[in-house]
């Protein structure tokens, strides 16, 4: 996964070295592999793993502001969108959320843009309800960053 990041917001700037930082750890990947499955995707953990370190196309992470009343209502529970395999948008309006948790919105929407640049694959969630997204490879990777860079990974929870 290759990311670079264009934002004027300093927070957003540091979530991003933590995404790389969890991107550089091998605990990182090996608790990528060692989850059984992942809900609404044929593709295993560890062919996702695979492809996530080895599809090297430039991902670039940009600001995005949701423009009138009527798209920051549609858009109020969205931290980022990727339409594309090549382009993350953060939602600026969301740049209260913790640096760990962006990170982690970070790693999630890197699993999007992969999973888009492999048409013929499918391992995103469904829609953005709880049941669509439990235990999803994008939700599923990216908790795990949360987890290692809050240092919480391995201890007993759930
Ligand atoms: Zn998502």
């Amino acid at each position: 996964m290759n990311l670079q990041i264009k934002t004027t917001i300093p927070k957003f700037q540091q979530a991003f070295e933590r995404a790389q930082e969890v991107l550089d750890n091998p605990m990182f990947w090996e608790a990528i592999e060692s989850e059984p499955k992942f809900e609404h995707t044929k593709v295993s953990p560890r062919e996702i793993a695979k492809l996530l370190k080895e599809t090297n196309h430039l991902i670039t992470i940009i600001d995005w502001k949701p423009l009138g009343l009527q798209a920051q209502i549609r858009y109020r529970k969205t931290n980022a969108l990727t339409e594309s395999k090549d382009v993350i948008k953060m939602n600026v309006l969301k740049d209260y959320r913790e640096i760990i948790d962006i990170a982690g919105t970070i790693i999630h929407e890197g699993v999007h843009a992969i999973d888009q640049a492999h048409p013929y694959l499918n391992f995103g969630h469904k829609g953005n309800k709880e049941k669509g997204n439990k235990n999803t490879a994008p939700y599923c990777i990216g908790n795990l960053a949360i987890r290692i860079l809050k240092g919480t990974y391995g201890l007993n929870n759930p």
